[in-house]
């Protein structure tokens, strides 16, 4: 090898590549010299290793490539420049998302997210084809690359180590073939190809006649494993059932098409109501998450699903699948099994995550993470029974963050092993100086339950802290059942021999199913929060829920605990339906070790409800500017707090009490509303009509103001991309003299 790339190859580098490698060829080599004296390559003698790698390169099986944290290139094997037609010197230095990218054409790839997300995520590269575009004169090229993230001994990224190989033979003949044929042969939906022709059309069509066009995209979660434990027939029987499952969802309101691998792509003319969309990606997640039979077997996957409108979300194909894409990204890693409709924020959103992940690799060490305790309490006589352990991270610069945000991005990376072992340990520990008659729950994610060494750890700590095993419950969600169930039934078997209880939590959010908890070994269900806060709001169907997830639990001999209790209207309603153990605001939050411990200091605990007696929906705090248009004026306010039914609004002197305002949020999304109270330059609007969930914990309106009907005011349309839609708004004549008057926010709206 030439100088300038020893740095930083371990000896677990060299090994881990070789590995990567194509095995045939290196066993093939190894058996070959049958005769003769042996005279094996020293595992410690680093020279001999070297020029094994160095005929490794030359022999052009693969080449060899590393970057730095920065992700810019630090070596590439001499070959590979050449076959670029570029010096390695020129190469070196280069980000590597200026050498390649993802080829959104190319049939039946690994993944279609583009590169630079793959790399902010620090993700492991697997086969992944790209295209060249730094290939000298412009020649079209495809290499196939793997590779891992390197850690240093901390966890701190130090950069890619990985290989690549030259596959532009194979792929450009894949692609001829995929273009010719217009229909996937394994599912009979349309492909790729066909998908992109339909939807360029609707694109034009409806540009002309002012119509909106929604694109899904569904990225399967879990398929991988399906695939490699129980083979590529199994998982090609798979995709034909979901296939057949997402017709019979869609049916004729729109088009199907399997873009490759485990993503396909439904496209839904003349649909912009997000509110519809959001309900129809909710039916898809629960349908597809049902478990699918297969040799005598059964298999279960998930979906992640990315939601946008044409014209909202972009006015031609490449910007519309661009952005729904990122959609599809953002659902992926805010938790599996969610949809989310795209945002201009999610653009930051892949470098801000990368950020918190570096923050979090040191937050352990500087001791910002703790865990809280939120009392279970049995509601015939208000006694805590139990405690659920909740982290928390108090960041050094932006206060508090919710583990909602900082979990799901652990997830993403072996932090969350690191992570999830501190808090199983540390809440063994706390709870061994509890009461015998308080338990502790301790939430366990799907990633690190599928670690090799769960179980061992559990031992450990159990060992470690003296606490008897039935005083630990695991909570574990649906998604730890994903994939082969087999294994996962292994697991649990171990895990009761231990004598620890097992949870099922989040029940009927994503993938439920009522299949598994028959065969699943679990002593308790946990109702979702999101079914108590919609049970007392006209939602019938949320209290039938909760009344069949007790009343199945009782069946099968499982408790339940209802979480998110906030208010006695819905105690009353959750007891009345049998509810016998409650976790909520209305008896405690979350409180660290001390606190809880000072409270049990009698050996018993037993805390009255004490809280609102209605439940009124979450206002979120929020710090956004806004529009407030009033007859023909429209007036820069501050949105101090945001609900599905109203707002509360600063900024604006004197505005009365039953005005009709127009509340302009941005983006086209106008609500219609009335004052319902002012104080000073402060008042609330009451909405017309309610908001809906973004999929992503956020808020956003059923319809958006057609940028076509703006335009028909006399916007050229390239101007309503991002704030062009607030200047329209302000723009129809401003005549009349203002009634309110402004006064500046003291702080600055973020
Ligand atoms: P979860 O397991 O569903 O935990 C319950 C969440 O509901 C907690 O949020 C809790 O503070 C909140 N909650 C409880 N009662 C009420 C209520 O009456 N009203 C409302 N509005 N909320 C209530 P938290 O602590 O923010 O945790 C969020 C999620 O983060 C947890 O959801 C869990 O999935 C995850 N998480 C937290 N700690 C850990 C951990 O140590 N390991 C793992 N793997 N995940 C964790
Ligand atoms: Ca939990
Ligand atoms: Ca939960």
């Amino acid at each position: 090898m030439s100088q300038g790339q020893g740095k930083g190859w371990t000896d677990h580098d060299v090994r881990s590549l070789l590995r990567t490698f194509s095995g045939s060829q290196i066993d093939a080599a190894n058996t070959d010299n049958a005769v003769g004296a042996l005279q094996p390559v020293g595992a410690d003698n680093a020279a001999q290793r070297l020029a094994l790698l160095d005929d490794f390169e030359q022999a052009g099986i693969n080449w060899i490539w590393a970057t730095d944290a920065d992700a810019r290139l630090i070596y590439m094997s001499a070959s590979a420049a050449l076959r670029m037609g570029k010096a390695c010197e020129r190469l070196v230095g280069q980000p590597l998302t200026s050498l390649f990218e993802i080829d959104s054409e190319l049939p039946g790839s690994q993944s279609s997210r583009p590169l630079n997300f793959q790399i902010a995520a620090r993700n492991r590269i697997l086969e992944q084809v790209v295209r060249c575009t730094a290939v000298a004169g412009g020649e079209a090229q495809w290499w196939s690359l793997t590779a891992l993230p390197k850690l240093d001994a901390e966890g701190n990224f130090l950069g890619y180590r990985g290989s690549a190989k030259d596959v532009t033979l194979e792929y450009s003949r894949k692609l001829e073939d995929s273009r010719a044929a217009e229909f996937d042969t394994l599912t009979g939906l349309a492909n790729r190809h066909q998908m992109n022709k339909r939807l360029d059309a609707y694109l034009a069509a409806f540009k002309a006649a002012k119509r909106s066009c929604a694109c899904l995209l569904l990225d399967l979660d879990k398929f991988k494993a399906v695939n490699d434990t129980m083979g590529h027939p199994a998982g090609d029987a798979l995709l034909k059932q979901v296939a057949e499952r997402l017709t019979s969802i869609v049916g004729k309101r729109g088009e199907i098409g399997r873009l490759g691998g485990d993503e396909f792509q439904i496209i839904l003319p003349d649909v912009d109501d997000r509110g519809a969309l959001g309900e129809l990606a909710d039916k898809i997640v629960s349908i597809v998450s049902q478990p699918y039979p297969i040799d005598g077997k059964q298999a279960i996957i998930g979906t992640s699903i990315g939601i946008g409108v044409a014209p909202f979300d972009g006015s031609d194909r490449d910007e519309l699948v661009r952005n729904v894409d990122l959609a599809l990204y953002a659902a992926k890693n805010g938790g599996r099994g969610q949809y989310r409709f795209y945002s201009s924020d999610l653009k930051d959103d892949a470098t801000e995550r990368a950020q918190l992940l570096d923050d979090l690799r040191q937050a352990l060490d500087r001791d910002e993470v703790d865990m809280f305790y939120q009392p279970v309490v049995r509601t015939e006589d208000n006694l805590v029974v139990g405690c659920e352990a909740l982290m928390r991270w108090e960041h050094p610069d932006r206060g508090p963050v919710s583990p909602g945000i900082f979990i799901p991005i652990a997830e993403e990376s072996s932090l969350i092993q690191v992570l999830g072992a501190f808090a199983l340990r540390r809440a063994c520990r706390d709870a061994a100086a509890w009461p015998d008659s308080v338990r502790v729950a301790v939430n366990v994610s799907a990633v690190q339950f599928a670690g090799n060494d769960f179980l061992d750890l559990v031992k450990d700590v159990l060992d470690e802290s003296g606490l008897a095993p039935d005083r630990l419950e695991l909570e574990l969600t649906e998604s730890v059942l994903l994939g082969d169930s087999v294994v996962a039934g292994e697991l649990f078997r171990q895990l009761k021999a231990l004598g620890v209880r097992l949870a099922l939590d989040d029940f009927g959010t994503g993938f439920s199913s009522l299949s598994y908890l028959r065969s699943a070994p679990f002593d308790k269900i946990k109702v979702d929060r999101s079914f108590v806060s919609s049970c007392t709001l006209n939602d019938k169907n949320s209290l039938k829920i909760i009344a069949a997830i007790i009343g199945l639990a009782d069946a099968l001999g499982m408790e339940t605990t209802v979480e998110g209790v906030e208010a006695f209207d819905q105690l009353e309603l959750v007891c009345a339906k049998g509810a016998r153990y409650v976790q909520g605001w209305l008896y405690a939050k979350a409180m660290p070790c001390a606190d809880l411990i000072e409270k049990l200091q009698s050996g018993e605990y037993s805390i009255e409800p004490s809280g609102p007696d209605r439940y009124r929906p979450g206002r979120r705090s929020v710090y956004r500017r806004i529009g407030v248009v009033h007859e023909d004026h429209r007036y820069e306010a501050i949105l101090r707090d945001l609900s599905v039914t109203g707002a509360g609004i600063e900024g604006l002197l004197g505005v009365p009490v039953g005005e009709q305002l127009v509340i302009d949020l941005g983006k086209g999304q106008l609500v219609l509303g009335t004052v319902t109270r002012s104080d000073g330059a402060t008042f609330g609007v009451e909405f017309e009509t309610r908001l809906i969930s973004d999929g992503a914990g956020g808020l956003c309106t059923r319809h958006r103001v057609s940028p076509y009907a703006l335009a028909a005011a006399g916007m050229p349309l390239n101007a309503l991309k991002g704030n062009g839609y607030t200047q329209v708004l302000s723009a129809p004549g401003a005549h009349s003299k203002p009634q309110f008057l402004e006064v500046s926010a003291t702080a600055r709206a973020a």
